[in-house]
């Protein structure tokens, strides 16, 4: 087992984290940032380094120039405290001694149950986006994406770029609360710039508001969707689209895993932090998507404010500007973006929840909590460990998160062995 200790250890290298680390490293602390993904950037810029974006890019130097020490390919499975971590790698373990914590764990995506999700074809918004990056083929095929939010329309706009026939953005969102989202976009112009962008980019797809799925059927070679709309005071209509590929996407749900193992408070389904990004436990620091939705421009600007405070620093007000403006964005972003009540009633009594454990609806009725479902019927028990049916029946139940147990990722039992025998605390 290698072992390194630093002043503050960054977990997680999307844009919260890297700026986290960047910042705190200028500071002139030691700073080690880690990420399960062997590219840094997170869910939004993650790439080879030649092929960064530009912004992605400068902080990436910056992290160099700054000699934050970045450890890719390594997942952190066991946190027996805030100041001693250990990661599994394909290297083997590793252990990661710190004074401070920063967690910038990000988001996943969030499912939800209704018939025919699980089938081959059927994957997460985001998840296709990755698909695709990795070099599945989509050239002329016919795409439906349905669900919530603009990840919808940047996946769109990728997947058209990508030679695919996108057929349809069914969003679950009243279009009079997306078009008020988009007019208060005069207050966050950068954001203004990025929305407008990406409209031109996907005038060609056919959008639908107050539209989400029914179901989904396999045909021969093909795959059949039900949409339905029901805009305000008018009769649900329902349509039905053949196409190839369908990528769902209800919004994403923070990464909370870590902290809730460190056993920080959560806020709703995020961690809760104060004005400056510090969660109820002491020398243990949140920013990015683990504390809440709000895009990856708050994500850096919680980064720094994050590492500033770790070190000890005072936030200015032009950081402090951008810190609310941000979080009045992103609570504009989670108002219009709310998922519907109708989504709660999608499932039918045989439709698959837990997909690692193959558990439908109708064996959850008799529980009411996350943790008795799982005693009961393995329901989050998978492989994935509850990160995809957690995140629907927070939606559908409204059952908190079960407590997180070591290891927090499948790993080979010596390994975790191997990480107990040299737990200090
Ligand atoms: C699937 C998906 C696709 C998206 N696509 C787009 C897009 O195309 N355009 C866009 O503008 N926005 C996109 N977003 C939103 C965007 O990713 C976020 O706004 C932004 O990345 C948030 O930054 P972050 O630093 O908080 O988290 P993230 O970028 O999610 O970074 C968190 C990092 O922490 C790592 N991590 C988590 N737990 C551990 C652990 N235990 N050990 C080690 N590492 C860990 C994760 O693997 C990840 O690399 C997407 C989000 C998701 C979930």
């Amino acid at each position: 087992m290698t072992s390194s200790r630093s002043d503050i250890l960054v977990v997680g290298a999307g844009p919260a984290g890297l700026a986290a680390a960047v910042t705190a490293a200028e500071t002139g602390c030691q700073v080690t940032l880690v990420d399960d993904n062997p590219h840094v950037g997170g869910q939004v810029w993650r790439a080879e380094r030649e092929t960064l974006p530009p912004r992605a890019a400068q902080w990436y130097a910056r992290a160099r120039q700054a000699k934050v020490h970045m450890v890719g390919g390594a997942t952190v499975v066991y946190a027996p405290s805030p100041h001693e971590l250990f990661a599994h790698s394909v290297d083997g373990a590793k252990k990661f001694q710190c004074e401070k914590l920063i967690l910038a764990t990000g988001a996943h995506e969030r499912f939800l149950p209704f018939p025919g999700w699980t089938l081959p074809g059927v994957v997460g918004v985001g998840g296709l986006q990755a698909l695709v990056k990795g070099g599945l083929p989509v050239v002329g095929k016919r795409v439906a994406l349905v669900g919530t939010g603009p990840l919808l329309l940047a996946v769109g706009a990728f997947l058209m770029q990508r030679g695919a026939h996108v057929l349809c953005i069914a969003e679950q969102a009243r279009r009079t609360r997306v078009l008020a989202f988009g007019a208060s976009l005069a207050w966050h112009p950068r954001k203004l710039r990025e929305a407008v962008k990406l409209k031109r980019a996907t005038r060609p797809i056919p959008r639908q508001y107050s539209t989400w799925p029914l179901a989904i059927r396999a045909r021969s070679q093909s795959l059949e969707i039900d949409l339905t709309r029901k805009p305000e005071s008018a009769a649900a209509v329902t349509k039905t689209l053949e196409c190839d590929l369908i990528g769902c996407g209800f919004g994403v749900v923070p990464d909370t895993v870590l902290a809730r193992a460190l056993g920080c408070d959560l806020n709703g389904e995020a961690v809760r932090v104060n004005d400056h990004q510090q969660t109820s436990i002491a020398n243990v620091y949140c920013a990015g998507e683990s504390n809440g939705i709000g895009g990856a421009d708050l994500a850096l600007v919680e980064g720094e404010v994050a590492a500033l405070r770790a070190c000890g620093q005072t936030i200015g007000r032009d950081l402090q500007k951008r810190l609310d403006r941000g979080r009045s964005f992103a609570q504009g972003l989670n108002d219009t973006y709310q998922l519907r009540d109708e989504l709660r009633h999608l499932g039918q009594e045989d439709t698959i929840v837990c997909r690692c454990e193959d558990v439908p609806l109708e064996h959850l009725h008799p529980y009411g909590s996350f943790r008795d479902a799982k005693l009961k019927t393995r329901c989050g028990m998978g492989a994935c460990q509850g990160r995809v049916c957690g995140g629907a029946l927070a939606f559908l139940r409204g059952w908190a998160p079960d407590s997180v147990r070591p290891p927090y990722a499948p790993i080979p039992m010596e390994d975790f062995a191997r990480m107990c025998a040299d737990a200090t605390t």
